[in-house]
């Protein structure tokens, strides 16, 4: 890895991190970032963006949003529960019900607060927002898309120099992005490189530009979207444009699951390869294709996927 992510834990991140509005009509733009503690990269671009957004002229309303502050502050992924895992449309209604006071879960405190923010921007049920969030993978890599909406989205990504990858973010019940789905709100999830690699706040900061000048909100010259959309085209380099789930390899922490070293998002791999270990002994590719979410840290249950370019 080259440069690496220093910040600051002592650093206290603002639940909303950048509010702007235009005077020009347009839609609501809502970015989250941070779902998971050990993921700064987007916390850190969405600053940055907010305050670069102001400086130039746009259209509609921008919000950016920390997800889990106290493990951004801890530099863990979460505390208790994946706090990307809990967004079940009835979840989100018994803890919308709830006073923050009365929850002990760390994560559904967290949750009580976004959903509140939320219900604050949304107050007029019938408005449509635009949803990105922002994430970042355990395995260096190129970055790329999960799509739900995927005759809007494939529209919206075209010249966004990343595989997309299709079917994945309908599949993830009690993530945020298929609770923003299920609401019928449009939401495209960004994985944006490795969690402590510098390159991840850049790689962010591309996609956020080039997504909002793709909906017509900004001006492209006037964002240098040239500039940030060949710094997506660096990064992934030959891959396909859109990819399919084709294995995945649940885990629980009793399995004691171990990736072998150095694979790296997208890399291909071989049925019968060897990809990982653990309590039963090694564990093969099932089939060949291209390895994503290698696990490269503590706390997850999903070791691998197995993808392969899609019939577009
Ligand atoms: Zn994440």
């Amino acid at each position: 890895m080259n440069k690496k992510i220093e910040y600051d834990t002592s650093k206290q991140f603002n639940r909303v991190i950048t509010h702007v509005k235009s005077d020009k009509e347009g839609p609501i733009v809502i970015a989250m970032s941070g779902l998971h503690g050990n993921e700064p990269a987007g916390v850190i671009a969405l600053e940055k963006f907010g305050k670069q957004l102001q400086k130039i002229n746009f259209k509609g309303e921008f919000v950016g949003i920390a997800g889990h502050l106290k493990a951004l502050s801890l530099n863990k992924r979460y505390i208790n529960r994946d706090l990307n895992r809990i967004w079940h449309m009835e979840n989100v209604e018994k803890i919308r019900a709830k006073s923050i006071e009365e929850i002990t879960c760390p994560e559904e405190k967290e949750q009580k607060e976004i959903i509140d923010v939320l219900d604050k921007i949304l107050l007029d049920k019938s408005r449509k927002a635009i949803f990105f969030d922002l994430h970042t993978t355990s395995a260096q890599g190129a970055p790329f898309t999960l799509i739900a909406n995927e005759a809007d989205s494939r529209e919206l990504v075209a010249n966004l120099h990343v595989p997309n990858i299709l079917g994945l973010a309908k599949k993830l019940k009690g993530t945020f992005i298929y609770y923003v789905y299920s609401l019928g709100h449009m939401i495209i999830a960004y994985e944006a490189g490795q969690h402590e690699a510098f390159d991840s706040i850049d790689n962010s900061s591309a996609f956020l530009w080039i997504m909002m000048s793709n909906l017509g909100l900004i001006d492209p010259e006037e964002a240098h979207i040239a500039k940030w959309q060949d710094i997506l085209a660096k990064s992934s380099y030959n891959l396909p444009k859109y990819l399919t789930i084709h294995y995945h390899h649940h885990i629980e922490e009793r399995d004691k699951f171990t990736m072998l070293p150095g694979y790296r998002t997208f890399q291909e791999v071989e049925e019968g390869e060897i990809l990982a270990k653990d309590i039963n002994g090694p564990i093969r590719a099932p089939l060949s294709g291209r390895i994503l979410f290698p696990l490269y840290q503590g706390q997850g249950n999903d070791g691998f996927f197995i993808v392969k370019t899609a019939k577009q």
